[in-house]
């Protein structure tokens, strides 16, 4: 299996004083693993912006590991994109993942509201006002975006992203690693050359994998489905089961070329750490 070269872990700004009280706990046990960086979440409509800041700051603080915030652009100007840049430069942040976010429920159009319509218009201005100072990571569905229109007009909305000067690409969460193989081969057709690492989702509980998968279009297996039913009572099975089911998938993208795995927590550190371990990936000390 080749060295991946990208590992990195997603976090949210945690919402109740009990989540905020077990997060530097959590940093510090992921961190002990080395990866390349942690991304921070960024709520919807570029609400808890506060939130990220201060995850990003705690990551710094508990680790020194690279903390890489989300940015996200629905419902936003040019002016208050423009100072979340600066305050995120000056605080020495390297790498940004740019994002259109999720439409307010009230939307009733798939653009945007605001002066950002779409993720392409906020690479382009992450260019045009800081140049090279950020590496940017946009994201990418395999499956497609449940908004798209078709795959094909997705991907070319992709492409766009790519075009406007996105340095590399983070995955929708999937369960069907073909999605992943056929997303990179319409890549190489359209010449399109950036890494692009899988988001993995440990499956922890049946009730969170069929809502998770639903909410974003992930096409859960049917023979998952129906087994993660079966163990929904049995926590340790089910464990056990969703450890080898992520474990495989995570195996078979590593094996066929994946640059890299960037692990979705939701905050938490074991289910994460024991796919890791599983995986034997980077050895800690
Ligand atoms: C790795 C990752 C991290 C994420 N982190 C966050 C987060 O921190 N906070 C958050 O709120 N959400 C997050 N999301 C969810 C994301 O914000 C939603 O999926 C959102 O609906 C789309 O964001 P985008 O950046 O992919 O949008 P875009 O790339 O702008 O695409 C959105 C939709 O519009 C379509 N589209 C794009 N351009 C055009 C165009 N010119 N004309 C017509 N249609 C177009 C696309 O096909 C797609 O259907 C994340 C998703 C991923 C995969």
């Amino acid at each position: 299996m080749a060295l991946p070269t990208s590992l990195s872990f997603e976090l949210f700004p945690p919402r109740t004083p009990a989540g905020t009280a077990k997060l530097p706990g959590v940093i510090r046990q992921l961190a002990a693993v080395e990866p390349d960086y942690f991304s921070i979440t960024h709520g919807a409509c570029g609400s808890d912006q506060e939130g990220t800041y201060e995850t990003l700051v705690a990551v710094v603080e508990h680790t020194g590991v690279e903390a890489v915030p989300h940015l996200t652009c629905v419902g936003s100007t040019r002016e208050h994109i423009a100072a979340q840049l600066d305050r995120y430069r000056q605080a020495g942040v390297k790498r940004i993942v740019a994002l259109r976010g999720d439409l307010p429920a009230t939307a009733m159009s798939p653009a945007a509201p605001g002066e950002f319509h779409y993720a392409n218009e906020l690479v382009a201005f992450i260019r045009e006002t800081h140049g090279d100072a950020f590496k940017i990571e946009v994201a990418a569905y395999p499956e497609m975006h449940p908004q798209a229109l078709c795959p094909g007009a997705d991907f070319d909305n992709f492409r766009n992203k790519v075009a406007a000067g996105a340095d590399g690409a983070l995955t929708q969460l999937f369960y069907n690693a073909d999605a992943y193989f056929d997303f990179m081969d319409r890549c190489t057709r359209a010449g399109i050359g950036i890494p692009v690492v899988p988001g993995i989702m440990p499956i922890t509980s049946y009730a969170n994998t069929l809502r998770f998968c639903t909410s974003c279009g992930a096409d859960l297996p049917r023979w998952v489905r129906l087994r993660l039913e079966q163990l929904q009572d049995d926590t340790p099975a089910l464990l056990d089961f969703g450890l080898d089911v992520v474990t495989r998938l995570c195996e078979t993208l590593l094996r066929n070329g994946a640059p890299g795995l960037h692990f979705y927590t939701i905050n938490q550190a074991a289910p994460t750490l024991r796919l890791w371990q599983n995986l034997g990936l980077r050895v800690t000390a």
